[in-house]
């Protein structure tokens, strides 16, 4: 995917915009990205008040009907975002981290697996964040996801992360004890102080050139029993399989409400949520891939100028080597 003859086809769909024969392609590049604008809007909180889970549909696919179109267009826009992805590592100013929360089997490693699909393995990383080390316990709760942070110029996808502090951690209290904190610090206002510190430290990361979207995969339990049904079914799928996960199941309501109580309380303009209904996964990847696409495009990124002495410097070396017979 990302050879020299996949450069060259998003050279031919995206060229210089200085370029006279550019003008179609240009036009379907811009009415690419107001599409993915259209498509994920709908599902961004920014402001968590009055967000209610219940409004929001699992089932939804934002009027698209054609599956196959869909497939289609997301395929589009994950060359897009490879093309917008080159252009941040260039660039080098800014870090995108785009982070998946969601109940198992709602499709967090099919959207990373679509939206990494065409990127360069060079710009972007992820991190799957899983029940703490010794290590790991041993330290505040934002260390560990600190330290993953990506860097200056590079896309960076968690797989679970930090806000698990507030759901599983919330749902099953014992874990809050195995971390270990003086008792003091425990008081009901326990959660409240958490949302602050992530808010806090979302703050100071976007003050920093990190940009932050936030994909809560919002999956009906009828369509997980489905899919949990299909990993028993299906040998290839066994593996996906987890007893742990069938338990987890049992605290459904648990875990919706500290999902809706999350995003009531971490929905920012610099750090939205997207809700993203997840019970038809090919809409889930579009609607992922169209956010991302939205807040790339947003950035306005560039190639870095190459100024005159240097594209001098370059002139001559051509020459020496188009004139050097070996
Ligand atoms: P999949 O099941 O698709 O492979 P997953 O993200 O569910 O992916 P698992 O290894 O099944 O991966 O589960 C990781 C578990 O780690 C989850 O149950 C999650 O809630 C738990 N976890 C993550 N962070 C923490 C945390 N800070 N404290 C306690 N448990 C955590
Ligand atoms: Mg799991």
């Amino acid at each position: 995917m990302c050879g020299p003859g996949f450069l060259f086809t998003i050279k031919q769909e995206f060229p210089p915009r200085t370029s006279r024969i550019t003008l179609r392609p240009l036009m379907k590049l811009k009415k690419l990205v107001k599409e993915a604008a259209e498509t994920s809007r709908p599902f961004r909180v920014t402001k968590g008040e009055d967000f209610r889970l219940k409004d929001y549909d699992p089932a939804d696919t934002g009027g698209l009907k054609d599956k196959d179109k869909a497939i289609n267009t997301l395929k589009r826009g994950v060359k897009l975002l490879s093309h917008l992805q080159e252009k941040l590592y260039a660039q080098d100013r800014w870090a995108v981290l785009l982070i998946f929360q969601a109940m198992d089997a709602a499709g967090k490693d099919g959207a990373i697996k679509h939206v990494m699909s065409g990127i360069n393995p060079q710009g972007c990383s992820v991190t799957a964040f899983k029940a703490p080390s010794q290590e790991e316990l041993d330290h505040e709760f934002l260390w560990r996801a600190h330290k993953a942070i990506p860097e200056r110029g590079k896309l960076g996808l968690f797989n679970r992360s930090y806000y698990e502090e507030v759901l599983v951690v919330r749902v099953h209290e014992e874990l809050l004890e195995a971390q270990r904190l003086p008792k003091e610090l425990i008081g009901k206002d326990i959660w409240e102080k958490r949302y602050e510190d992530i808010n806090n430290f979302e703050e100071y990361l976007t003050h920093n050139g990190v940009v932050i979207l936030k994909f809560f995969l919002h999956l009906s339990k009828g369509e997980q029993k489905k899919r949990f049904l299909e990993r028993l079914e299906m040998s290839e799928k066994n593996w996906k399989f987890s007893m742990a996960d069938v338990k987890e199941r049992e605290h459904w309501k648990d875990y919706q409400k500290a999902y809706e109580e999350m995003i009531q309380n971490t929905a920012t303009k610099h750090a939205p949520w997207y809700v993203i209904p997840a019970d038809n996964k090919w809409f889930t990847r579009l609607a992922v891939a169209a956010a991302a696409i939205e807040a790339l495009d947003s950035l306005h990124l560039q190639f870095p100028e190459v100024d005159k002495e240097k594209k001098k410097e370059l002139a001559k070396v051509r020459e020496a080597l188009l004139h050097n017979k070996e």
